[in-house]
């Protein structure tokens, strides 16, 4: 059974060949798949990368049914959870120590170029294979597995963040990406994360998880200030991918702090930055994308040492059947995400 993708606002449930794996390959029974704001976007916009009908979903985590004749490493039977993608390591961007820009991701991105994990089995690529599968520790559980690949594109911008202890830390948007920094942002060290979001129940989780202050979105900027003696956050995170929110972002950073602009903005839309608050406040603007291999083995060690919780963000569990009502819970903000099962 798998969930394909045919066009925007149209997921069928299907009977589909159990996929065939090369000598160099993985297959995987899945034990769960989550949804992520991608997936979200894709079923309502489609995606440049997915070519219909498409098995769509890249966080997953399940057990190894087969593995091809040249794989070494794994055993069928071992629980593992893997990336969506690796780089090709032999690229320009590759060489110089920037896998997460690799030229050639796009070709294997699983659940964009490459089935994905909204099935009962999910089909690993040779790439993937020798550099971003996990076997699972003892203890941790499949669904916490599955927050591997949304955590290490965390961790990524964590490193850019370049957090401090006693740093006042801003974060846009209490979604799975933004609730995930705040807890990377507190086990940096940081000494007051503030949380902003529209949602009061989302600030409400974010509380609970550990932001040290939340905030609606009626004046951030004016809370960040009166926390810091009118300078304003030390670092700030987008994570919503509005650019109201990216100028937010910028507005609510103090002069010589970092702006981390996480989210992703709609395709050809532009911000308004203040030049001279760049300018004067020697503001540090960074774009934020995607996972290095590094990050993924963080993810899995921040997981499994539970310095990040991730399975208080599963908020709904369902039948991969209801995948369409899953995603229209996460469009309504409802859900943070939900754990679909086969
Ligand atoms: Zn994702
Ligand atoms: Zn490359």
């Amino acid at each position: 059974m798998a969930a394909r993708f045919y066009e925007p606002r149209v997921i069928r449930i299907e009977q589909v060949d159990k996929p065939e794996i090369n000598k160099d390959e993985i297959l995987v029974r899945n034990r769960v798949a989550l949804t992520c704001g991608s997936d979200l976007k894709m079923y309502l916009r489609g995606h440049r990368l997915v070519t219909p009908p498409l098995v769509i979903g890249h966080e997953f985590a399940g057990t190894i049914e087969k593995i091809g004749d040249d794989v070494q490493g794994f055993r069928e039977g071992m629980n593992v959870v893997a990336a969506n993608s690796a780089p090709c390591m032999s690229c320009y961007y590759c060489r110089i120590g920037k896998p997460n820009l690799c030229d050639r991701l796009d070709e294997v991105l699983v659940g964009f170029s490459f089935p994905g994990a909204y099935a009962e089995y999910v089909r690993l690529p040779a790439r993937i294979v020798r550099q971003n599968v996990c076997e699972i520790p003892k203890g941790v559980s499949f669904e916490e597995a599955a927050f591997l690949e949304p955590l290490a594109c965390v961790i990524h911008g964590g490193e850019l963040a370049d957090v401090k202890a006693d740093d006042l830390v801003l974060i846009i948007g209490a979604g799975p990406i933004g609730l995930l920094h705040m807890q990377l942002a507190k086990a940096h060290g940081a000494k007051t994360v503030v949380v902003t979001d529209a949602s009061s129940e989302r600030l409400r989780r974010a509380a609970g998880l550990g932001a040290d202050h939340t905030v609606d979105t009626k004046d951030p900027v004016g809370e960040i200030r009166r926390l810091s003696e009118k300078r304003g956050a030390d670092v700030t995170i987008e994570a919503v991918g509005k650019p109201e929110t990216w100028e937010l972002a910028v507005q609510a950073t103090r002069k010589g702090g970092t702006t981390v602009l996480f989210g992703g903005c709609p395709a050809g839309s532009t911000a308004a930055i203040d030049t001279g608050a760049v300018h004067y406040g020697e503001l540090t603007l960074k774009g934020v994308f995607h996972h290095t291999p590094a990050s993924v083995r963080e993810a899995l060690r921040l997981i499994s040492t539970r310095q990040v919780k991730v399975a208080p963000l599963i908020t709904h569990r369902m039948r991969l059947s209801e995948v369409e009502e899953a995603l229209r819970l996460m469009q309504n903000g409802v859900a943070i995400k939900v754990a679909l099962t086969p």
